[in-house]
């Protein structure tokens, strides 16, 4: 007998699970894995239903970027060099690989529209949506974005923090304001284009304050940024000014909130010491300038230091107390949950 699914499920827009599968070497432990922030049976326990899955490649000297850095009182961290298209495609390729070996082991289902993932939900099934965060293996001419949208894609944001040829990212930097650079260059106007005709997801995090303008003068889309907070709370140059959060809430779209402690804390430090408190903070804060439709979460499980009372998904039960303690009512929480998600990507993909 299987004990009774924990609800309402939260679907989230950012894990960063097959990087740290490809990095570990052991696609198995998506089964059972203490190492990790996701596994298929504290997923259960925690009523983690999936979310958007991150295609990420790793620069050549560095995995990933330095928390402990991120731990002082004010910092900016290098960004690791440029990835060349020859290296980052056949990592692409290996992280979709370890997807598709996932859904083989039947641990989730790769889910290409929005009644795809309300099915999957509502079979206990781990949904899962293939996501590419940063688009270092997508040429140009954009057949292999074909390629990658035939094998499952449906959300890509154009930049990690490190350039590309499609436009400019942030640095890790505190406090900062995400005005840093450049925008898109023209193959990033062609990338967003591309995508909307597509309808593939563009996502917003981690692009400048000039990119995002690019985006939002260029997309026909609802504006989303999947795992970002309030710059207002916290003053890196990873959350997102009111100036933005209007932008986004014009158009019906959606911010999830980033359990990253350097993204939380008010000095912007990467340390787990935070109180669940401070994430409805922003989830007041997020509602407060997008509705109560325009708010999900993007956890960035596996990614970065969360608070330590949701370190993983098992839980996320506590997240869900911390909200009814504050006064959400159930209609709210379960919007929060996964209902906004589902239906951002709805009117993103089309029914
Ligand atoms: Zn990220």
């Amino acid at each position: 007998m299987t004990a009774a699914p924990v609800t309402p499920p939260i679907f989230d827009g950012h894990n960063d699970q097959l990087s740290k599968l490809l990095h570990d070497g052991d696609r198995r432990a998506f089964a059972d894995n203490p190492g990790a922030a996701i596994d298929v049976a504290r997923a259960n326990t925690g009523g983690f239903a999936g979310g958007l899955f991150a295609i990420w490649i790793p620069s050549a000297q560095a995995t990933g970027i330095d928390f402990g850095a991120m731990a002082a009182a004010s910092f900016d961290v290098p960004l690791p060099d440029e990835v060349p298209r020859t290296t980052a495609l056949p990592v692409a390729m290996a992280q979709i690989a370890i997807l598709l070996d996932l859904e083989r082991q039947g641990h989730l289902r790769i889910c290409r529209t929005a009644a795809e993932i309300r099915s999957t939900m509502a079979n206990n099934v781990m949904a899962a949506v293939l996501h590419m965060e940063g688009a270092e293996a997508i040429d140009e001419q954009l057949d292999t974005l074909d390629v990658f949208h035939a094998a499952g894609l449906r959300s890509l944001g154009p930049v990690w923090s490190r350039p590309n040829r499609f436009g400019h990212g942030v640095p890790f930097r505190f406090p900062g304001s995400p005005d840093t650079g450049p925008g898109l260059t023209p193959a990033g106007v062609r990338l967003v284009e591309h995508c909307n005709a597509r309808r593939i997801m563009v996502d917003l995090s981690h692009i400048t304050e000039a990119g995002f303008w690019d985006v939002a003068r260029i997309s026909k889309a609802p504006l989303v940024a999947s795992h970002s907070n309030a710059h207002a709370l916290c003053t890196t140059t990873r959350n997102l000014t009111d100036r933005q959060l209007s932008a986004i809430a014009e158009t019906g779209g959606l911010v999830g909130i980033n359990f990253a402690a350097a993204f939380l804390r008010e000095d912007g430090r990467m340390s787990a010491d935070v109180p669940l408190s401070r994430v409805l903070e922003h989830a007041d804060y997020l509602i407060e300038r997008l509705g109560e439709d325009g708010v999900g979460f993007g956890s960035d499980y596996d990614g970065a230091v969360v608070p330590a009372e949701i370190s993983g998904v098992e839980r996320l039960p506590r997240l869900r107390q911390a909200m009814a303690d504050r006064g959400y009512g159930p209609a709210l929480i379960a919007k929060l949950c996964h209902e906004n998600w589902v239906g951002v990507l709805e009117r993103t993909w089309g029914a």
